[in-house]
């Protein structure tokens, strides 16, 4: 029997990473490349076709066995998942890029496998659901502060779509009546004020209103404020900690009320602003507990991501196989030993 070969692409604003799986999920080749000089969906295609020919070369892999393709990406997807409505990182707006990426494919390498486009944030739940630190419950919410603020959450295990296909952004709950313009064109939104850019903004208009706190901490006045820099001396000055208070404010107030309506076995709390922020991750986990609704406080679990890079990729390609109905695997491939939870 010919091999199922699955590909999984994460496309971010910055980096593509693409890896081929067998239909155990088991990695057997991968690609990566910059892609921010250049995010035109043709390029893109044609960028993210030569890494696919390209790991097929490396691992002596046949073309013709690719099955599927899963592409996760920052956006808002149609109802069908073929088209990217609005992606402000790639700058897209209505790009049928399944379509086009399934052309481009289908010209340089020959072959017509079919293309998926998940959002990022589903593919990386669904894979720590499956395979990474919420393995076993059947109920959780992932919620990433990166960037922006983005969530996925899988009800009586299966991943939630919504009606039309856009479930779990939990970004744009609104927290503060006409307060602050969010990327998506409302106001207010949770992701204008915790989303790392927007985190930054606020800090940059505290120190320039307060030029001696800057004086006194160099490291906050490098040519790209580091939020990393901030957190740790957050608390010690009344202006940051004032922003460091309402961010974990916003942010419990909106992870509480969704795990009172959820009621998930799993809050999964990851991306780059709770990574390099510890003191304001304990803040809005600390905060958050208390504001749940006893009865679904219980059960619930608080936990980091495990997956690592490959969680991308490995979700999309989950999902992509999923939805030609090939069972991706529960309980491979091993995560690494003493990553932290
Ligand atoms: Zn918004």
């Amino acid at each position: 029997m010919d091999p199922i070969l699955c590909v999984g692409i994460d496309l971010g604003g910055t980096n593509a990473r693409l890896q081929i799986f067998n239909d155990a999920l088991h990695p057997i080749s991968q690609g990566h490349a910059r892609i921010r000089d250049d995010c035109q969906p043709e390029s893109i295609c044609h960028t993210l076709s030569a890494l696919l020919k390209g790991a097929c070369l490396d691992a002596h892999l046949n073309v013709a066995h690719l099955q599927v393709i899963g592409m996760g990406l920052a956006g808002q997807l149609s109802r069908d998942g073929r088209t990217v409505l609005n992606a402000p990182n790639l700058g897209w707006l209505d790009v049928d890029i399944a379509h086009q990426f399934e052309k481009t494919v289908e010209r340089e390498l020959g072959v017509t496998p079919p293309v998926f486009i998940f959002n990022d944030l589903n593919t990386l739940v669904f894979d720590e659901w499956r395979l990474g630190a919420a393995r076993d419950v059947s109920d959780m919410l992932g919620v990433y502060v990166g960037t922006g603020v983005g969530g996925a959450i899988i009800a009586g295990g299966r991943l939630l779509s919504g009606q039309s296909n856009n479930a779990g952004e939990i970004g744009h709950v609104k927290v503060v009546p006409e307060g602050r313009v969010c990327g998506c064109g409302q106001r207010g939104c949770l992701e204008a004020y915790a989303g790392g850019r927007h985190l930054e903004a606020r800090v940059s208009e505290v120190l320039d209103a307060h030029p001696t706190l800057q004086k006194a901490h160099p490291e906050l006045g490098g040519e790209v404020l580091q939020l990393s820099a901030v957190d740790p001396i957050a608390q010690d000055h009344p202006p940051l900690s004032a922003i460091w208070e309402q961010t974990s404010d916003l942010l419990a107030l909106s992870l509480a009320n969704a795990c009172t309506l959820l009621n998930p076995g799993a809050l999964l709390l990851g991306g780059g602003v709770f990574d390099h922020c510890p003191t304001l991750r304990r803040l809005v986990v600390d905060k958050t507990l208390p504001l749940v609704l006893e009865v679904a406080r219980r059960d619930l679990q608080v936990l980091r991501p495990l997956g690592g890079v490959e969680s991308g990729p490995r979700g999309a390609a989950a999902l992509a196989m999923q939805e030609l109905a090939i069972s991706p695997p529960s309980s491979i491939p091993p995560l690494p030993p003493g990553a932290p939870r």
